[in-house]
């Protein structure tokens, strides 16, 4: 895996120009069942992928945090949501609550999440590949194929299934 995240953004950067144009016509014309394509990539891929082999998310960027993730958060770690947001968040550029530091402070060496079960939003459904109208948010995928083997294998996938 380590190899494999270390090719990663020179890999990503390489198709950078064929995922925009395979994007752009997806955007114009997308299969009428492109959700439960999605559905069956995905699946297909985290079938192979194993997460705690890689949380390169948690290391390299982090999530944003709703305030609802922020009252669920906090109350779990028996902290005020202000005490919380002090001592782990900062606002970023787009007003969002952002992690002060990367790696993610609630990473543990074995790459286990110590918040898991109250993890944001964010987390539990990154890298998206299984959400509705995936098209739509195609810029974000192709910065993700730099950071997520599981989201740069699902779009080599898609490019492979959907010649268009
Ligand atoms: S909260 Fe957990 S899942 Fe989210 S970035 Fe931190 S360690 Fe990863
Ligand atoms: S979601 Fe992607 S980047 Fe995050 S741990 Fe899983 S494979 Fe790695």
């Amino acid at each position: 895996m380590e190899e494999i995240l270390k090719n990663l953004p020179e890999k990503a950067k390489d198709k950078h120009k064929e995922n925009k144009k395979f994007f752009s016509k997806l955007r114009k014309k997308a299969p009428k069942d492109l959700d439960r394509q999605m559905q069956e990539m995905h699946q297909e891929e985290f079938s192979r992928t194993n997460c705690l082999d890689c949380a390169n998310c948690c290391k390299t960027t982090g999530p944003l945090f709703t305030n609802k993730d922020i009252e669920r958060i906090s109350k779990h770690l028996k902290q005020k949501p202000q005490q919380f947001i002090e001592q782990y968040l900062r606002i970023d550029e787009d007003n969002d609550y952002v992690l002060q530091q990367v790696p993610c402070t609630f990473l543990a060496a074995d790459n286990y999440c110590l918040i898991y079960d109250v993890r944001p939003k964010a987390c539990r459904e990154f890298p998206h590949t299984d959400r509705k109208d995936f098209h739509k948010i195609s810029n974000l995928t192709i910065k993700n194929t730099a950071i997520c083997p599981a989201a740069y294998n699902i779009v080599e996938e898609m490019k492979r299934r959907m010649k268009n």
